[in-house]
């Protein structure tokens, strides 16, 4: 007997018929005897909907109701599910962020877990061989007692969160594709699925665009250890298990490529000042007030100065971008620059590899083969497991499938 947590995320719960499948993924656990949590998601575009019309309600809406509305999606999915499975004979209930409880801060529209309790879900387990059915993406926030949500794809973080508190042996996340594969297989059809990837590539992954799992789910699986399994709901109930994608430590994957995945994000706004003073206090000057403002900079590249003026170019968020222009006119005249500029339509690409750690070259591999498909290079950062180069965005696919097939993982 194992103790799993089964999540399934928006188009594994479109609709009745799809629900009915999850029941039955569900129902093969708990018949092979394993006690099971499911996590759902709302039903595929309702989220969507429902952040749409808080945006056309009032374009400043309070962040508190934002969520009051945004939260409820998870509510109908995870009762229809509990609904269906009690339909098949099986013994289930729901449960809301709020009644578990999973507890949060108060950072409404983005909150961050504090504590979730499992222990009515494991006695209720041993005593009534209950399915718990926990809506993902929401929880509450103690003090004020206000309903919170996660942010965007927050229900993997959920799944992982009560994965920890329960003390689960597994945390299968249900998508609509059968893994995690070397980049996005909608995007470069040639890409493979992985049969594992250590956590520290994965929260690179999810961080530079890969949308498979949100961001903070690698980040509490890796510090709760918890083994994530990437499978598909689509996949028979009744068949043998695919394999999905096993989410692991570094030291349980014995055939290391340098390079693992290709991710990208079109997320982010370069924007680039030009002719500033080159002396001590400048990057403060610039970054400071965008720092104040919660703006966050990633990529930063300097020039070299011949006269004494240099040009810094970097990139903010691209939900930030108006608001960091904003920012940098009003300290131009204090800092002094002859001009400021921007573009949207640009896109960064990944190259992610714990291997990088001990090949050397692999830079400049993709710098060369970049080159010769005519992509120019705006921006580059690096760091000990990764590479990003900023490009334009009207040149992502030949980029990413040119890199998945210089770093040998086209199949
Ligand atoms: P869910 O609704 O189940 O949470 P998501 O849409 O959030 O599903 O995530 C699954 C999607 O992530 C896939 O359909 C795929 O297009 C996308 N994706 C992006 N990068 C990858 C990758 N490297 N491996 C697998 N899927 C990826
Ligand atoms: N329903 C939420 C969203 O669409 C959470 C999730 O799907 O994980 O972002
Ligand atoms: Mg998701």
């Amino acid at each position: 007997m194992a103790r799993l947590v089964m999540k399934f995320g928006g188009t594994s719960v479109a609709d009745l018929e799809h629900i009915r499948n999850v029941a039955r993924h569900v129902k093969r656990e708990i018949d092979a005897g394993h006690e099971v949590a499911v996590v759902v998601s709302a039903m595929a575009g309702t989220t969507n909907q429902l952040v749409e019309w808080c945006r056309e309600a009032s374009v400043l809406h309070d962040a508190r109701e934002y969520d009051a509305v945004v939260a409820s999606g998870e509510q109908v999915s995870a009762g229809l599910l509990a609904i269906v499975l009690q339909e098949m004979g099986v013994t289930a209930r729901s449960w809301q962020g709020w009644q578990l409880p999973i507890l949060t801060d108060n950072a409404h529209g983005s909150a961050h877990i504090v504590e979730v309790n499992g222990a009515d879900l494991i006695k209720r387990f041993k005593e009534r061989r209950e399915v718990a059915v926990v809506a993902g993406f929401q929880g509450v926030h103690k003090e004020t007692g206000r309903i919170t949500t996660l942010g965007r794809g927050g229900s993997d973080t959920s799944a992982v969160a009560v994965a920890a508190a329960i003390h689960a042996d597994r945390c299968d996340i249900y998508t609509d594709v059968d893994g995690v594969y070397t980049t996005d297989p909608r995007i470069v059809p040639k890409a493979h699925r992985l049969e594992k990837i250590a956590y520290e590539e994965m929260l690179e992954m999810a961080s530079l665009g890969a949308k498979v799992l949100q961001v903070r789910s690698v980040e509490l699986a890796m510090h709760k250890k918890v083994r994530i399994n990437v499978r598909s709901s689509f996949d028979p109930p009744d068949a043998p298990h695919s394999v999905g994608t096993l989410i692991c430590d570094e030291e349980e994957i014995v055939e290391n490529q340098v390079v693992t995945g290709i991710a990208f994000s079109k997320d982010e706004a370069q924007i680039s000042i030009r002719r500033v003073a080159d002396k001590p206090g400048v990057a403060a000057a610039l970054f400071g007030p965008l720092a104040e403002a919660n703006i966050n900079v990633d990529m930063i590249v300097q020039n070299i100065s011949a006269d004494g003026r240099t040009d810094i170019t970097f990139t903010v968020p691209v939900a930030d971008y108006e608001r960091a222009k904003q920012v940098l006119e009003k300290v131009k005249s204090k800092v002094g620059f002859s001009a400021l500029e921007g573009a949207a339509d640009v896109v960064k690409v990944s190259i992610i590899g714990v291997g990088m750690r001990t090949h050397a070259g692999v830079a400049a591999k993709a710098f060369k083969a970049l080159a010769e498909r005519g992509i120019n290079i705006r921006a580059i950062s690096t760091s000990e497991i990764k590479i990003s180069v900023l490009i334009d965005a009207a040149f992502t696919e030949l980029a990413v499938r040119t890199l998945h097939s210089v770093y040998g993982l086209d199949q």
